[in-house]
């Protein structure tokens, strides 16, 4: 039994899958629940609008048939749109064996038998795709590949494998949707058997790891280094002014061969650390006033790019 997605649940879904999403007027409380029943829903249908530019008309639909027209339309570009929320005039009815095959995910679509029982937009969440459906226009591969998503994101959300989503055409016989080339003008035509291996391909891979937190360099302050660099050699022996902005300075002179290990992390910019530091001065070119050893801007900035550290005043 699977009660249908909530606006925010399906929102969330798609987005989560990747696709690029908006929202059109008021697709929240737009649908078709006055006229009929909507769920317990058992799969997805993909329709082509058969036409140009039709994202008002899947919202509004037409005299002799209200919308919505389908949940979500689909642009050439791959931008999704949720038009409806609810029950929908997308599927009509549908032959038994089509339904039985979606809602108990076989591996077999079979042809539609010319009987149709039933109430498909009761049971079904529907995508109309940008389309002119003359077996010539081409979906883009961003359309299809967005299309693919969208399907995968809502058997996610179920717990559903592809085999619950169908074409309008494998529900009923009186449908040719959803038909053209796929990524080309010479492209393959639309195959739901390779639509839904491309969806379970989705669903069964591994979700990406999370990337690890991008290590934040460490930033030294430049004036806490000069005070420390001028106060702490009169200090008894180990006394600190910045010690932490100091260490990262120490393990970079470590680092560059210039202070010796025992001095490397205590903290504290005494002479050892002042000599060092003139050191690394001298090696950058300075001399006399400019190599004593109290870091400068430019000197400072260098030591950091090379041993991992930023530099703020
Ligand atoms: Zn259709």
């Amino acid at each position: 039994m699977a009660m249908p997605l909530t606006a925010d649940k399906m929102l969330a879904a798609l987005r989560n899958e990747g696709l690029d999403v908006a929202e059109y007027k008021s697709w929240r409380t737009h649908n078709r629940n006055h006229k009929g029943p909507w769920g317990t829903v058992h799969g997805i249908v993909i329709h082509h609008t058969a036409g140009r530019n039709s994202l008002d008309l899947c919202y509004r639909g037409t005299g002799s048939l209200p919308g919505p027209l389908c949940h979500t339309h689909l642009a050439k570009d791959g931008k999704a749109t949720m038009v409806g929320n609810g029950r929908a005039n997308h599927a009509g009815t549908f032959a038994r064996n089509a339904y039985d095959a979606m809602a108990n995910e076989r591996k077999v679509h079979p042809r539609p038998d010319s009987a149709e029982p039933v109430d498909g937009n009761r049971c079904t969440y529907g995508i109309e795709i940008e389309n002119l459906g003359d077996g010539e226009d081409w979906y883009p591969q961003a359309q299809y590949d967005a299309a693919v998503r969208w399907a995968a994101a809502i058997c996610r959300a179920h717990g559903w494998t592809a085999q619950s989503v169908i074409g309008h055409k494998e529900g009923t016989r009186r449908k040719i949707d959803p038909k053209g080339p796929v990524g080309s003008a010479d492209g393959a035509m639309w195959d739901m058997d390779r639509f839904r291996a491309d969806v379970q391909a989705r669903l069964d891979a591994k979700p990406a790891p999370a990337p690890a937190p991008a290590k934040l360099k460490p930033v030294v302050d430049l004036s806490n280094v000069i005070a420390a660099a001028r106060r702490d050699p009169g200090l008894r022996q180990g006394g600190t002014t910045h010690a932490a902005d100091v260490k990262l300075v120490e393990a970079a002179l470590r680092k560059a061969g210039y202070l010796a290990a025992a001095y490397a992390s205590d903290g504290s910019y005494g002479t050892a650390t002042r000599t060092a530091y003139a050191k690394w001065q001298r090696a950058l070119g300075y001399s006399g006033s400019d190599a004593d050893g109290v870091p400068g801007r430019a000197s400072l900035t260098k030591l950091g790019a090379k041993y991992g550290f930023g530099v703020k005043s």
